[in-house]
Order: structure tokens, then sequence, then C-alpha cells
């Protein structure tokens, strides 16, 4: 290593019951000159004033932290060795204004608009699905268009909620208004449930994405899938945001929007992995809502979603 690289506290350093609770042990860095050392960061984005029906994810990044504890540096299956080829962080969480939507999305897209400028490549907590509205905004200043691998129950089209037209349930919709996403790059995969009509997945498609139902994903592995999905939304910038309630909630049951017949864990890992080799420029981790997760699974799993979205970035060495 010719960088002095951060590095994970060891769990004979101190026990991984003890100390400051970081994303995966790692030091939390602040300041402007060792902001500008690192490759990625991971950022809490305490947000939940844009949820529908229970609301939580404000306590997502903290116990996502919290539930990391146990996550070692090296994937054991891929051979992935993040933390020997990347310096990686905790860069803290974003002072969202809680009392206020407009407000708080105008202080992640300036939040997010610095860790571009510092050439961080975030990895997010969240946080409701909202909050990838402004850090799409963001990263497309630098990026142009963006693809997408998007996974979740929701399409997350809506053209309002109750009104509103940002909220957790309008974010890709918005995002297409806006330009933000190469529409003929996105992957939408594990979308389930009923619908207010019959034709609800259909604007997607409209759209030029690919729309993967939770009903093709069932009793089969997804990789070949995943070579599908990096035909459709390679060749640029990709962006990829892991909404948990596309995972069943057997697995995931912290979660404001529960749904049945989603993707197993196995599968989550599959799709995070088969990722591998795209340009990924960004990713999050959403809607974990710790006070209806009594064992803590629920973050657990968004912690090690997060670590194997870790491993699947541009730079990282395989041993
Ligand atoms: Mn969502
Ligand atoms: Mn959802």
């Amino acid at each position: 290593m010719e960088k002095n690289l951060h590095q994970p506290l060891g769990g004979n350093e101190m026990p991984r019951f003890g100390g400051i609770a970081t994303m995966m042990r790692l030091p939390h860095i602040q300041s402007p000159a060792e902001r500008a050392e690192l490759d990625v960061g991971f950022v809490g984005v305490p947000l939940d004033i844009g949820t529908s029906l229970r609301s939580g994810t404000r306590f997502g990044p903290r116990e996502i932290r919290a539930q990391s504890v146990m996550i070692r540096p090296y994937n054991m299956a891929t051979g992935a060795a993040p933390f020997d080829s990347l310096n990686i962080a905790d860069i803290g969480d974003v002072p969202i204004n809680t009392f206020n939507m407009a407000e708080a999305v105008r202080i992640i897209e300036q939040s997010y608009d610095q860790i571009v400028a510092d050439g961080i490549l975030p990895l997010t907590l969240g946080g409701d699905h909202t909050i990838t509205l402004p850090i799409l905004r963001a990263l497309k200043k630098k990026h142009g268009k963006i693809g997408l691998v998007h996974i979740d129950a929701h399409a997350d089209v809506n053209d309002h909620m109750f009104g509103e037209k940002i909220a957790h349930g309008t974010t890709f919709r918005r995002a297409v208004e806006e330009g933000l996403l190469d529409c003929d790059r996105v992957v939408q995969i594990g979308l389930r449930a009923q619908g207010y009509t019959a034709e609800d997945f259909n604007w997607s498609r409209k759209q030029g994405f690919r729309v993967v139902q939770a009903e093709e994903c069932w009793h089969k592995s997804l990789e070949p899938l995943m070579a599908e999905v990096r035909e459709k939304v390679g060749g640029g910038p990709v962006y990829l945001s892991f909404d948990i309630d596309g995972i069943d909630p057997a697995w995931a049951p912290g979660t404001g929007t529960p749904e049945i017949g989603g993707l197993t864990t196995i599968q989550a890992i599959e799709v995070i992995r088969g990722c591998q080799g795209l340009d990924i420029i960004g990713g999050d981790l959403v809607e974990v809502s710790p006070p209806y997760d009594t064992t803590g699974n629920t973050s657990l799993l968004g912690a090690n979603l997060l670590y194997e979205m870790l491993c699947i970035l541009p730079g990282v060495e395989r041993r």
C-alpha cells in the first residue's frame, strides 16, 4: 500500500460492542483536509418526513452503524479487499431540517455538492427514499445523465403523494422530469403488490426502464438477470439505489411500507455483486426503520448490503 488508507478498528483493538459507533468502525472524518484524501465516504441522511405509512427512518443511519460492528474487512466470497484499495471513512450525517421537506432536500443537495467537490464517492445510509432525489441532482452536475439500478418493492414514480411533489414515492418521477436519469439505462427490480391502476408500472416502462417484477425473481438465482442488467445499464455512470423493502419482510421487517413476496437476502447479494464492473458513482441503502426492527436484523442486513456495495466499486482489488 502506497497510501495510508483508513482501516476499520479491529475486534482485538477495541471490543466490538465498545467505542463510538461509526460505519464499520471506521474513523469519523470531518476536516476538509482529511476529506480531500478520501475516495469513498459513508454518509448518513436521517430523514423520515417523506414516509407515507410508518415513519422511523430518521433512526436508520445510527442503527445501521450500530449493527455494522461485526463486519470485517475482507469479502470471503469475492476476494474484494476494499480497505487495501481505497481510502474509506464515515463522514457523518447530513444535518437535515426535520420540520421542512423543501429545506431538508436543499440541505441534502448542498451537502452532496460538497461531497462531489471533495472527490468522495458517497455510499449513503438512509433515511427514506426521498433522499435519493437530491443525491442524484448533485451527482448529475458532475457526471451527466445517470444510469440506475433500483431495487424496491415500489416503483416510486407517483406524480404526487397527498398533493406533495417531493416524498418517498415520487423520487424517480421527479428524477426523470429533471433529466437526471439516462432512461434507457435504468432497471427496477423487485416491484410487486398492488397498484392504484393496473398500469402503474407501465409509466416506468414507457420511459425506457427495464422493470423486473418480483415474480420474475421468485425461486431462482438472479445471476442470469444481472448479466442482462449489466448490458442494459453499462456504458456510462451508474447509481445503485437499494430500498430495503425490496427484500421480503421475513428478512427485512424493519421498514415503513412492507410488501410480501419479496427478494431473499441471497438474491440481494447477487444483485449487488452482479453490479461489479459497472461505473458505479454512488449508492444508497434506504428505508430501514429501526422502531419496527425488533431484532436489529433489518439494520444488520442494511449494513452488510452497504459493505457489498463497497466491494463492487471501481478500483477495489480482489485477492
Ligand atoms: Mn423506495
Ligand atoms: Mn419501497
